[in-house]
């Protein structure tokens, strides 16, 4: 196979995880290359504010990921914007297909595409993404000011991006299917001593309406007793979790029922070279700090098994369906 270029390390994603990633490999001197196709940062891009990354009180989420970025660069990272649309397991070395058609080999990848906002999934939320419905505060929260909006969601997304709008806005619904928050008790706490907002406990949307001029009103119904309502608002923010992004996810690759991949604790997969970090990797925290950290970990891990490859001390072992496909 001598077709294409042939990296040390591809990472594939560059949200924390993946920049992280790219420090750590620079720094062990493996040739790497990071494909990210959006801005890099990730989801923390759209935090208005991150207050948990150590060594920063609070900083907003794109000065932070413009700050990961120029430290990976810094080391010399190679940043393509190509979209990866395949990855190809394979006993000699990997490779990812682009968008373009063409083929990048490595001894090993990290895959760090991270997840995406989960849809509610009712009546005229599609329709209206753009006209009123958004999963996403900092981006469209400024065309609100003044304005009623409704937020779903019980947790650390929806209350923080609930505390956000109600700085721009007049009224901020903030509804939620049960009758606690899951968001940690600092954003309960903020979100209680917020006089705009106002929390609809066991409450789930049901349908979202609009006029000529975008979002009106939802029908919201009650959890527990059935009863139905229209509510009216300018805006739907919807913040009711994550969908890992498993799209590039290699056949044969361990999974969770979710869809979140397992790992060992070198965030390697059962495919050898492997690896997988941040939301996409099943674990117990999805916070940037534990990204970053699992970024890390697997960088250090990748460039101590490609050195062993190159000698010899270390096979790519593929699960045997798999070989059967590639071979
Ligand atoms: P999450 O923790 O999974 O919370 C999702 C919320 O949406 C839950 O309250 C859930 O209700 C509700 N929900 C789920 N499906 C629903 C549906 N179909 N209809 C109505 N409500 C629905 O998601 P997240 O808030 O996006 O957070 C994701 C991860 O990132 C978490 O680990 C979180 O701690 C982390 N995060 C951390 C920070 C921070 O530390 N500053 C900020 C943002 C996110 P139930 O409660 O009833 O399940």
């Amino acid at each position: 196979m001598s077709e294409c270029e042939i990296y040390d390390m591809i990472i594939i994603g560059g949200g924390p995880g993946g920049l992280s990633a790219g420090i750590y490999a620079m720094r062990a001197a493996m040739k790497t290359i990071l494909f990210e196709n959006g801005v890099p940062g990730g989801q923390m891009v759209n935090s208005d504010s991150v207050e948990n990354y150590p060594g920063f009180v609070k900083i907003g989420g794109a000065e932070l990921s413009q700050k990961f970025s120029e430290h990976a660069r810094a080391y010399g990272l190679e940043i393509s914007t190509r979209e990866v649309v395949a990855i190809e397991p394979a006993i000699e070395y990997h490779r990812v297909r682009l968008d373009n058609g063409e083929l990048v080999g490595a001894h090993s990848i990290i895959l760090a595409t991270g997840g995406s906002p989960r849809k509610l999934d009712i009546p005229g939320e599609d329709e209206l993404y753009g006209k009123g419905v958004s999963y996403c505060a900092v981006c469209d929260g400024f065309f609100f000011r003044n304005k009623t909006v409704v937020v779903v969601g019980g947790g650390d997304t929806a209350a923080e991006e609930a505390l956000y709008l109600a700085k721009l806005t007049k009224q901020v619904y903030l509804v939620h299917r049960r009758d606690a928050l899951r968001a940690g008790m600092i954003l309960q706490q903020r979100v209680k001593e917020e006089c705009k907002i106002e929390v609809l406990w066991n409450t789930v949307p049901t349908r979202i309406n609009a006029d000529d001029q975008g979002v009106s009103s939802v029908n919201l119904q009650d959890t527990k007793t059935g009863e139905t309502r229209v509510l009216e608002t300018d805006g739907v923010f919807i913040f009711i979790g994550f969908e890992p992004n498993n799209q590039l996810v290699p056949a044969s690759t361990r999974m969770n029922a979710n869809g979140y991949v397992v790992t060992d604790e070198k965030c390697e997969t059962n495919l050898s070279g492997i690896y997988v970090i941040g939301d996409l990797r099943e674990k117990y925290a999805r916070q940037i700090v534990v990204a970053a950290g699992e970024g890390c970990t697997a960088a250090l891990a990748a460039a101590h098994y490609v050195e062993a490859k190159k000698t010899g001390e270390a096979v790519c072992e593929l699960p045997e369906e798999l070989l059967r496909e590639v071979s």
